[in-house]
């Protein structure tokens, strides 16, 4: 038995994380950049995005086959199952947060901020109360590549909150462009990935934040810290798994940050990490969108609730 040589184990605590004789799988390859991963138990497959080329894929776990989900898919990237099963999608080319209904039709939850467009939903999370909180960076509108080229009407990069009752309300504005998000388990830390270092440079480093959410759940205290600062490349999106460990892209593969901010270990991937998402029945396969690819292995941890 030995651990696959792209474990990388910088911390004894990620030994226990990690399965010394499961493989790094490389499962298909032909994206031109996937991103957006969200597992889907009831049919056991992984949604996932490949923007550039407008569509939405599906990896089905039984067969191992890959297929069109969506095509053409307003350039969606991020994905998240609301507390209903459905799948709620961060479109670029939308502009919009939208949701698939049970009877399969897409309905959009959030285009607009104060009567401005929205630049380009990125990712997208559901909290326990069904609210549902999204960055909104410019990257879908920066080019025609990923979305339509247009000018910012909002005129910042933001990271929201859509009430269940349809109310939009601005989390947080002091970011360049916000990226990746997720809570910890208990919901008290939202973490946020800024990725600006695409449209300034070193003056915004490539950093995960915590945020700091109120008693209520429904706001931000104005409390928040650097969690962590990637070392290769940029994080992007990041799940985190039952013990609140942070498993983040990155441009070397997957990191993985124990909750008190030290990065106990590495997946190396040959391609840049965009994604990752637990899946699998007993949520304990972690699926990693890079570039061209999806990739998966198992660990021993599974995604949080
Ligand atoms: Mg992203």
């Amino acid at each position: 038995m030995a651990l696959d040589p792209a474990i990388e184990v910088l911390d004894r605590r990620f030994y226990g994380l990690v399965i010394h004789n499961a493989h790094i799988e490389h499962l298909w390859t032909g994206a031109r950049w996937a991103e957006g991963p969200v597992y889907v138990p009831s049919s056991q497959q992984l949604i996932f995005s490949d923007i550039p080329n407008d569509r939405t894929l599906r990896y089905d776990e039984r067969t191992g086959r890959v297929d069109v989900f969506e095509e053409p898919a307003f350039n969606a990237n991020g994905h998240c199952l609301d507390l209903q099963g459905r799948i709620v999608t961060a479109e670029h080319r939308g502009r919009a947060v939208t949701r698939i209904d049970h009877d399969g039709i897409r309905r959009v939850l959030a285009e607009r901020y104060e009567n401005k467009r929205l630049n380009s939903p990125n990712d997208v999370i559901v909290k326990s109360d069904s609210s549902i909180w999204f960055s909104d960076p410019t990257y879908g509108i920066d080019s025609d590549y990923e979305g339509d080229a247009a000018e910012s009407e909002i005129g910042g990069s933001y990271v929201y909150r859509l009430d269940p009752d349809g109310t939009l309300d601005l989390m947080i504005s002091d970011m360049v462009r916000p990226n990746g998000l997720a809570f910890s388990p208990d919901e008290s830390t939202l973490y946020v990935a800024d990725t600006g270092v695409s449209h300034v440079g070193a003056a915004c480093p490539p950093d995960i934040r915590a945020y700091e959410v109120s008693a209520d759940g429904r706001a931000l205290t104005g409390a928040h810290s650097t969690f962590a600062t990637c070392t290769a490349g940029v994080f992007d999106g990041f799940r985190v798994d039952e013990d609140g460990n942070i498993w983040t892209s990155a441009g070397d593969g997957v990191h993985c940050f124990a909750d008190d901010g030290v990065l106990i270990g590495k997946i190396r991937i040959p391609e840049v990490v965009a994604n990752v998402e637990f899946g699998g029945l007993k949520r304990n396969r972690l699926y990693v969108c890079a570039t061209t690819g999806l990739y998966s292995t198992y660990l021993n941890t599974r995604a949080a609730r």
